[in-house]
């Protein structure tokens, strides 16, 4: 387990068994919503990236993704969840209820935070197992449009 600090939350994270997870074939829906931001993820935010990078996400792998149209500046607003290997040491954790600027971060167009309550979890990934949820304005990057 290595110690990292985020934002400042403090992680436990095992980084190697959280990239053999990841490195694997994982289920990602097929829909439009899901395909553009998939595709947006290869022009992400230096900061954001290292965010992933840091917990060895690959950012195309969500574990959970949903969309919520357009918002301001004809961005489209997406939710999901990513999970890795690793503990919460120390910081607050979010609830679905309960998610705002003390319990979260913000880091470009993403706003970050970890639920206590797992959900949408995948059974190939092993204890313990940490969830990240987020919140991203993500811009149109297919041509095909919605
Ligand atoms: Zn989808």
């Amino acid at each position: 387990m290595e110690r990292i600090n985020l934002m400042g939350w403090i992680l436990e994270v095992d980084i190697n068994k959280t990239e053999e997870f990841y490195n694997k074939n994982i289920d990602l829906c097929n829909c439009l919503y899901c395909k553009n931001y998939m595709e947006a993820c290869k022009y992400f935010n230096h900061s954001i990236l290292k965010v992933f990078n840091m917990l060895r996400i690959i950012p195309s792998k969500p574990s959970h993704l949903s969309e919520f149209g357009e918002v301001d500046g004809g961005l489209c607003l997406y939710a999901g969840s990513y999970h890795v290997v690793g503990k919460l040491i120390e910081g607050v954790y979010c609830t679905n209820s309960d998610w705002n600027e003390t319990n979260t971060a913000r880091i470009e167009n993403f706003t970050i935070g970890f639920p206590k309550e797992l959900e949408f979890v995948h059974n190939e990934l092993p204890q313990p197992m940490l969830q990240i949820d987020f919140e991203a304005r993500i811009p149109w990057v297919l041509d095909e449009k919605p």
